[in-house]
């Protein structure tokens, strides 16, 4: 009998195997990145896994909506470790300090191996502007504990982000509302 609980199910081929863990990164212009690994969290959660969220950007209050229900609900570990910089500053040595703290945070949840799934929200944002180093983060997931599974996401995954990635989606935007003037809906997109 094969084992429905695993899919795809071509046990024909050899080369399938388990991993131990994976590394998913959420890409592209369309919606959908952010709520694509909540999405993954709730299935962590529902397997009794330890699971930690760093965002590395905060636009607001955008995000409390899923902070409080995957922190008071859920037993997620959440880190906004973004806030304080914004899209428009002009303040750029300190958004990069707050950065680069954001990463040194993540860095060590991940290291410890203590969470069985690290999502690492919008980390390609400070990547593509040089605050945080790109090698050192790839060297970081690549060194990772063997159970710590991974999800980053943001708009322009670097080349190496996606080399050491195991599945990568890229989101292209069709349509989206926004471009209409509908502005960000509650419940929606945040
Ligand atoms: P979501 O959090 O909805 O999954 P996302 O993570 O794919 O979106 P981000 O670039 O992180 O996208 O954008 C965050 C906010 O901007 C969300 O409110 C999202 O709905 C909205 N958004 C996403 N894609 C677009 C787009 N192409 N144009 C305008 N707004 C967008
Ligand atoms: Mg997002």
């Amino acid at each position: 009998m094969s084992d429905p609980t695993e899919i795809p199910t071509d046990h024909a081929n050899p080369a399938r195997r388990r991993a131990e863990s994976v590394v998913i990164v959420n890409t592209g212009d369309g919606k959908g990145k952010s709520t694509a690994a909540f999405g993954v969290v709730v299935r962590a959660v529902a397997r009794g896994w330890r699971v930690a969220v760093v965002q590395f950007i905060k636009s607001g209050n955008w995000n409390v909506g899923e902070e409080a229900v995957c922190r008071d609900r859920l037993g997620v570990d959440w880190w906004a470790l973004g806030e304080g910089f914004t899209w428009d500053s002009t303040d750029l040595t300190r958004d990069q300090a707050v950065a680069q703290a954001a990463w040194a945070h993540a860095a060590a949840v991940v290291g410890a191996g203590e969470h069985r799934l690290v999502v690492l929200d919008e980390i390609t944002y400070p990547m593509n502007w040089g605050w945080i180093d790109t090698d050192a983060v790839v060297a970081a997931i690549a060194a990772r504990p063997a159970a710590v599974n991974l999800v980053c996401t943001g708009r322009d995954a670097p080349g190496a982000l996606v080399d050491v990635a195991d599945t990568v989606t890229e989101m292209r935007k069709l349509k989206h509302a926004y471009d209409t003037g509908v502005l960000a809906k509650k419940g929606i997109d945040y």
